[in-house]
C-alpha cells in the first residue's frame, strides 16, 4: 500500500472503522473454474491453455501462468493435441465446433449459471422468438451467448436502446448477462414491457445469486461508509458494478486489484471506509487491504453479513478424479 503517514486520522491516532460486506469475493463459478484449471494442471501437467482470463481477476491470471497455464486469446493460439479450457464467461457454439473440429482435449470452465442462459438462448430462438439480451457490448460472457443464435438476437445496453428498436415481432424474450446492475436492468427490462407488451418473461432472472448479494451486501453498509473500496480488476463486470452502485448513491468509491493501489488522498478524513471484492476477486486480497490499512494507524473491523451463501458447483468428469456422474450441475 501507498504511504499514508501523511493522513490526519493516522497522525492523530483516530480509529477509523472498515464495515466488510457479505457476501463479497469468490462466487462458486470462479471457484469452480480456477479448481478446474488447477486440476488439469496437476493431472495433465504444463502447459494446460485456457482460452481467454479464466476470470477476469489479474492476481488470479497472473498465480496460474506461474503455474504453467498458458492465457491465450484464441483457439488458433492452442498447439494441436493440447489441453484447453474455456474460461468461466462460456464460449460460442462456434468455438466449441472448433476445438472439436481441432481434436482439442477440452475442459469446459463455463460457470453453470452462465450455461444456463445459454441454453435459454438455444430454446427461446428455437421456438420462433426475437431474443432481446442486455448486457455489455464486447464482454465475453455476451460474445458467447449472442453466438447461442446470433440470427435471433439483439443486444441492448440501455433502455434508450431498447425505445429505439426498430424491430415489430410481436414475440420477443429477453435475457439478461449474469453480472449486470440490478436496478438499471430493472430499468430496460420496464423499458422492454412498454415496447413490447407481449413480451415472454423468463421464469427466473439471469442476474446471478452472487451479482446480486454482493450488490445487496454493498447497499447495506453505503449510508455509513465515506469511502468503499472495492477489490477487483478493470474488466471484471460484477466489480465495476460495484463501484457504480456506491457511486450512484453518492458515496466515493474505488475499484483496486490490491491494497498497493489505494492512494493516500482517498483516504483524508476519511471515518469508515466500506469494503467489499467482485466475485473474481481473491479473499486473500481483502485480506490484504485489511492489514494494510491496520498497518498505518488503528482500525476496527466489523462485518455486516446480510446472507450466507453455500451454492456450490460440481466439476466437469474430466477433472473430477472419480467415475463420471450422470450430470454436471449445480448443488448447494
Ligand atoms: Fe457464475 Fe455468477 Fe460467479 Fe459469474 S458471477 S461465475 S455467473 S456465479
Amino acid at each position: 500500500m501507498a504511504d499514508v503517514s501523511s493522513d490526519e486520522y493516522v497522525q492523530n491516532g483516530v480509529t477509523r472503522r472498515i464495515l466488510l460486506a457479505g457476501p463479497r469475493s469468490f462466487c462458486a463459478g470462479v471457484e469452480r473454474a480456477i479448481e478446474i484449471v488447477e486440476r488439469a494442471l496437476e493431472s495433465r501437467g504444463a502447459p494446460v491453455y485456457v482460452r481467454k482470463q479464466i476470470v477476469h481477476n489479474v492476481s488470479v491470471v497472473d498465480d496460474l501462468a506461474g503455474r504453467g497455464a498458458v492465457f491465450v486469446e484464441e483457439l488458433e493460439e492452442v498447439p494441436d493435441g493440447s489441453t484447453v479450457v474455456f474460461s468461466a464467461h462460456g464460449v460460442s457454439p462456434a468455438v466449441r465446433e472448433e476445438a472439436e473440429e481441432r481434436g482439442l482435449d477440452v475442459i469446459d470452465g463455463t460457470c453453470p449459471l452462465v450455461a444456463k442462459v445459454h441454453a435459454k438462448a438455444r430454446r427461446y430462438a428455437a421456438r420462433g422468438d426475437t431474443v432481446v439480451l442486455i448486457g455489455h457490448a464486447g464482454h465475453e460472457e455476451v460474445e458467447g451467448t449472442l453466438g447461442e443464435a446470433p440470427e435471433s438476437m439483439v443486444l441492448v445496453q440501455t433502455a434508450e436502446e431498447v425505445r429505439e428498436l426498430s424491430m415489430a415481432d410481436p414475440q420477443v424474450s429477453y435475457l439478461t448477462q449474469t453480472t449486470l446492475g440490478v436496478d438499471e436492468t430493472a430499468e430496460v427490462v420496464d423499458a422492454l414491457r412498454e415496447r413490447f407488451p407481449l413480451l415472454y418473461e423468463p421464469p427466473s432472472e439471469d442476474i446471478c445469486y452472487a451479482t446480486t448479494n454482493r450488490q445487496n451486501a454493498l447497499k447495506a453498509i453505503i449510508p455509513e461508509a465515506d469511502l468503499v473500496l472495492v477489490v477487483g480488476s478493470a474488466n471484471s463486470s460484477n466489480s465495476v458494478r460495484l463501484v457504480e452502485l456506491s457511486r450512484y448513491a453518492g458515496t466515493p468509491a474505488e475499484l483496486i486489484d490490491t491494497a498497493e493501489d489505494i492512494r493516500p488522498e482517498w483516504l483524508e478524513g476519511v471515518r469508515t471506509i466500506g469494503l467489499t471484492g467482485g466475485a473474481s476477486a481473491p479473499p486473500a486480497l481483502v485480506e490484504g487491504v485489511v492489514s494494510a490499512l491496520s498497518a498505518h494507524g488503528p482500525v476496527t473491523v466489523e462485518e455486516r453479513e446480510i446472507a450466507r451463501e453455500t451454492v456450490y458447483f460440481d466439476l466437469p468428469s474430466a477433472v473430477r478424479g472419480d467415475a463420471p456422474r450422470p450430470a454436471d450441475g449445480l448443488s448447494s
